[in-house]
């Protein structure tokens, strides 16, 4: 089309206020949508595609794209069973009505209904924390990375030490380094070891020969790594006995204690089988006598994003009391999901059963199995049955391949699995050597319907 057409075309563009009129919409959003339609219309003519006639379609479109929620349920395909990008832990059915009682009206956040004086939110979890993990004392914050820094916080001071071995100078992820944490707490950093070895001599050394003191030895999880071969490091019992406060960031917050994974050894799981869950135990490191444990509510614990802090009296006042505290405490949604969560403790076959992420860590190979076939089924002849692994995720067991059963789907992949992802309900697949994936153990039974749904419409395009 020539320039004279060009004109001709942009002069033919219905104005906003037309093309708004005919939207059913609040005025605001009928405009903004028309506006879209109407500039992506002016866009096209520009580089040379053929007029639209009617815009009004791709107007209602644009109008359906404003009106859904930026942040809304997809299915987990991934077989990833906690993925930060999709929210990591899925919530207990005890712990999203607590919310949603929380959500409704008033609670008792922080009143003593006793006394009617102010209280205090920790004392919701505190004491079910300290019955569950053998801890004197428990705070809770926003998240795991909060937890570290306010534990780290506590223990600094001017031109105090806190040490730390080569090996676990970590990156957690999103930017999480624990050098510059400790930085961000006011402490001094000493390094001890190597990448590879740290013995407790080194650990002695550094108490001797620190000037202005040392307040603290943090111990730190390798959580989305782990070395092997020559590597040696100090356990946590013998950090304890040094005679300075210890910081053990688990990170995972792994507490499950009926899959019994002291010392790394296997945990019985559904079906008779075993996991072998490598991760710290919140117990043990209390037990140990750590000072301050922190780790992640929405990892293996299986709660709502939290950072938890359990240990000993003095240490958890001293977090509880500094100004950190405050600036990042937990809200009181989170705050309603995490004491449900953890009652769910208390009954080692419930926690099984009714924490999402545990129940799919050990979910029997035959269930899933048959949740394969059905959605296999329900998609038609696109889909097979094939073996296939999934993972944990979020930093927990980085090694832990967790075979089963997957759908695989017939078609382009990247081209299959943007289609899943632009559906009503976005399904996120794997992909794996070229085919689309989906993993049942990551999918609940009232969700493959959906599955079943979304993949045939995102097939038939
Ligand atoms: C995940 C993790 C954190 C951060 O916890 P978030 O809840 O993600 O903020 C800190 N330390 C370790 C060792 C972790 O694995």
């Amino acid at each position: 089309m020539g320039a004279r057409g060009d004109a001709a075309a942009l002069r033919s563009l219905p104005a906003v206020h037309e093309l708004a009129a005919a939207l059913d919409a609040p005025h605001r959003l009928a405009v903004a949508a028309a506006r879209r339609a109407i500039d992506e219309q002016r866009e096209a003519v520009r580089s040379g595609a053929p007029a639209n006639g009617d815009l009004l379609p791709r107007a209602r479109e644009l109008l359906a794209e404003l009106e859904r929620p930026g942040l809304r349920q997809v299915l987990n395909a991934t077989g990833v069973i906690l993925h930060t990008n999709l929210g990591r832990a899925p919530l207990a059915p005890s712990a999203r009505e607590a919310v949603a009682r929380v959500a409704h009206g008033y609670s008792n956040l922080e009143l003593d209904l006793e006394t009617g004086q102010r209280g205090s939110r920790h004392a919701h979890v505190a004491q079910l924390l300290a019955e569950l993990t053998g801890a004197e004392d428990a705070i809770v914050v926003n998240n795991g990375a909060g937890a570290v820094l306010l534990a780290a916080a506590a223990f600094a001071g001017p031109g105090r030490a806190i040490v730390v071995a080569r090996g676990q100078l970590v990156e957690i992820g999103g930017g999480f380094r624990i050098p510059e944490v400790i930085a961000q707490s006011g402490a001094r950093l000493i390094e001890v070891g190597t990448t590879n070895r740290t013995r407790l001599a080194d650990y002695q050394r550094a108490l001797r020969d620190a000037d202005g003191g040392v307040g603290a030895i943090m111990r730190v999880h390798q959580s989305n790594f782990r070395t092997v071969g020559f590597v040696e490091d100090v356990p946590i019992e013998e950090l304890c006995e040094l005679g300075v406060p210890v910081i053990d960031d688990i990170g995972s917050g792994w507490l499950a204690s009926q899959p019994a994974p002291i010392g790394g050894e296997p945990a019985p799981i559904g079906g008779g089988e075993t996991i072998p869950v490598d991760e710290p135990l919140l117990t043990a490191s209390v037990a140990a006598g750590a000072a301050l444990v922190c780790c992640s509510g929405d990892k293996l614990l299986g709660g709502p994003q939290a950072g938890l802090l359990v240990g000993q009296r003095d240490a958890v006042a001293a977090a509880r009391q500094h100004p950190l505290a405050r600036a990042l405490r937990i809200d009181k949604l989170s705050l309603a999901a995490l004491e449900a969560t953890l009652r769910l403790y208390r009954d080692p076959e419930r926690v099984l059963r009714e924490i999402p992420v545990l129940a799919m860590l050990a979910a029997h190979p035959d269930t899933l199995a048959a949740r394969a076939e059905r959605i296999a089924a329900g998609i038609g002849e696109a889909a097979s049955v094939v073996a296939a692994s999934g993972r944990v995720g979020g930093g927990a067991l980085p090694l832990l391949e967790l075979g089963g059963p997957a759908v695989a789907l017939a078609g382009e992949p990247e081209a299959l699995a943007g289609a899943l992802r632009a559906g009503q309900v976005p399904v996120i697949a794997r992909i794996h050597e070229e085919r689309v994936l989906l993993d049942p153990r990551t999918l609940t039974e009232e969700e493959v319907p959906l599955v079943i749904e979304a993949v045939r419409g995102a097939l038939a395009e």
